[in-house]
């Protein structure tokens, strides 16, 4: 029967996309399959192609087809594919371990394998509660989360719990455990109705009202350090992270930093937290660990920590959980090239001038009717469409009009997902400064057509 179905027919009929409404999917005549990737190009099975303009959801480094990381891969594979963590040991992840150690914040001595984001969050999750439990002290019960509204932390219910999305979130509601949430540092809609740059960070000083109030429940405050990510992009002010892990240290709080997007140069430095000298407790990493190659991510964390769980069997303080794949050699393998890449191409050395030139570019953006907002960390750039710049009156939802921008730079060539009304931009980390110029301008161009058209 299949065989006189094309892909895009077959894939109508059995596939289901995730954050996708499938309706408009299924009735959208044409689909983009892509076939291959070369360098930050996607190519279709038209032959088109297109600039990965959000590195296939803020995951890819080097490029596609990156010859080191083919390679690393299909040496791991003339070896073996995958053998199990529950018992035994594999050369790449104790080798990519070890490399994690090194370059992650101080403190972070060891790493806990698991294959997304979203478990990484939930390890995270549950170490933090366990250990409070196994601590000989009384401390309190500590068995609530602090989280930010709009944060974004994974899919999976534990890692929802401690999201702050009504969109994707509301309806799961009575399936979630309570968390406190606090405000965001949302500068350009500031909860407290304060000015960028001139306020007085009321929002840590709320903070620490709640804290003051709650401490001895809470086993740990949830973090995305630098950048909420999925959340439209928002950027925290200078100060705001290392704030908060005083407060952290303060009351007595363990601190979970979710590096799960800006992990891996994508702020300018290897970790976001270190742009404050922050090191958390506990910090969960994945898409780019593995240059965007394949599933794989660690939660890291510190002795203390480890040592909490660490004692005869009999005591029953062991941590049980893991995955299937958990430490998958193939991806560990690829994800010790990836590393490998950034010291060898100068990664980070590259990208102050990177940033600086993207952000002289968005200065252009300023000009157009319908920014409102711009908001960088590095290579990861949220451009805010507002209906009203004086009054910042968003456009309606059902207008659509960062998907309709993202649907008109992929006819000028480029793939792009937006967030809401928040334009996205996140090239791989390996794009040439050409190439970012080059992008900009077709977000610029498409920004610029859909909005005037809509207003
Ligand atoms: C993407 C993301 C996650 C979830 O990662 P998955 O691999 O998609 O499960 C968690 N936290 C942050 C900050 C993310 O951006």
């Amino acid at each position: 029967m299949t065989e006189d179905m094309s892909l895009l027919e077959k894939d109508k009929e059995y596939v289901w996309h995730p954050f996708t409404q499938m309706k408009e999917w299924v009735e959208k005549e044409e689909q983009l399959i892509i076939e291959r990737g070369e360098g930050i190009k996607l190519y279709d099975t038209e032959g088109d192609e297109y600039y990965d303009g959000v590195s296939s959801i803020w995951l890819n480094v080097h490029g596609h087809q990156k010859e080191e990381l083919d390679q690393a891969i299909k040496d791991q594979l003339d070896k073996i594919a995958h053998s199990t963590m529950l018992g035994l040991a594999n050369e790449p992840a104790t080798n990519l371990a070890e490399k994690l150690v090194e370059i992650s914040p101080q403190g972070l001595n060891k790493v806990f394998y698991s294959d997304s984001g979203s478990t990484a969050v939930e390890i995270g999750l549950k170490m933090a509660f366990q250990y409070w439990q196994q601590l000989d002290e009384d401390v309190g019960p500590k068995d609530k989360f602090i989280t930010l509204t709009n944060a974004y932390h994974g899919d999976t219910i534990g890692s929802v719990s401690v999201g702050g999305i009504d969109l994707f979130h509301e309806i799961y509601k009575p399936m979630l455990f309570n968390s406190l949430k606090t405000p965001s540092p949302h500068c350009y809609r500031c909860a407290f109705d304060e000015e960028r740059k001139e306020c007085d960070f009321t929002c840590i000083k709320e903070l620490e009202k709640m804290i003051q109030e709650c401490h001895q429940e809470v086993a740990a405050l949830i973090i995305e350090p630098l950048m909420q990510g999925a959340g439209g992009m928002i950027a925290a002010p200078e100060g705001y992270l290392a704030k908060v892990r005083e407060l952290c240290d303060k009351y007595n709080i363990l601190m979970i930093a979710d590096e799960v997007a800006v992990g891996f140069g994508r702020t300018g430095k290897m970790f976001a937290c270190e742009h404050e000298d922050v090191s958390p407790d506990i910090m969960a990493v994945a898409k780019g660990i593995s240059g965007g190659y394949l599933p794989i991510s660690a939660t890291l964390t510190t002795d203390e920590i480890y040592d909490a769980f660490y004692d005869d069997y009999e005591t029953q303080k062991t941590f049980f959980h893991g995955h299937s794949y958990t430490g998958n050699p193939l991806a560990a393998a690829v994800s010790v090239a990836n590393l490998e890449l950034f010291e060898e191409e100068n990664i980070l050395e590259r990208m102050p001038s990177k940033i600086e030139m993207v952000t002289d570019k968005l200065e252009e953006f300023e000009g157009l009717e319908h920014v409102g907002d711009i908001r960088q960390q590095g290579l990861m750039v949220g451009i805010e469409l507002v209906k009203d710049k004086g009054t910042k009156e968003p456009y309606p939802w059902q207008e659509k009009i960062g998907v309709q921008v993202c649907i008109e730079a992929r006819d000028k060539g480029m793939i792009l997902r937006p967030l809401g009304n928040v334009i996205v931009f996140m090239p791989p980390l390996c794009s040439t400064k050409s190439q970012l110029e080059d992008m900009m301008e077709i977000i610029y161009k498409s920004i610029e057509e859909v909005t005037n058209d809509s207003s």
